[in-house]
């Protein structure tokens, strides 16, 4: 039997209502249902083959570049493209909830240089 879709598999579906920002052939932007900064998007893949993104493989090589640029992309469609954080959990203990690769993008709140750690994660 297949494995049962993520949440992100329900987005992309449409099964589940979000918020969609951008979209394109491979990925699309949502808002964040809980978000940890006034800006807070998720970008996700539209595949399903990585689950985290030390799942990757060189296969992949083109999609996560355009991941990054889908990034750069959204963070000047916001407005918010001089100060942003680009954050992938990796794995539970890292944070990561959703296994389906999504990168966070949090900006409008003041990031502290040492602040790294405390922006998303559970402790
Ligand atoms: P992770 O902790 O895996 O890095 O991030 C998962 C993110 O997905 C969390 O920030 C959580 O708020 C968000 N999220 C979980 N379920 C949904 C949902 O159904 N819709 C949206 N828009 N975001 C979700």
């Amino acid at each position: 039997m297949a494995n049962p879709k993520t949440i992100f598999e329900k987005v992309i579906d449409g099964d589940i209502s979000s918020e969609k920002i951008y979209e394109d052939d491979l990925a699309i932007v949502i808002k964040d249902i809980n978000p940890q900064a006034p800006t807070h998007v998720l970008i996700i893949p539209k595949t399903n083959e990585i689950p985290k993104l030390s799942d990757a493989t060189k296969d992949h090589q083109t999609l996560l570049g355009h991941l990054l640029l889908v990034a750069g992309k959204i963070s000047r469609q916001l407005g918010v493209d001089e100060a942003f954080r680009l954050i992938i959990n990796n794995g539970a203990a890292a944070g990561q909830t959703v296994f389906h690769l999504h990168l966070h993008i949090l900006a409008n709140k003041s990031f502290d240089e040492r602040s790294i750690g405390n922006d998303l994660g559970h402790d």
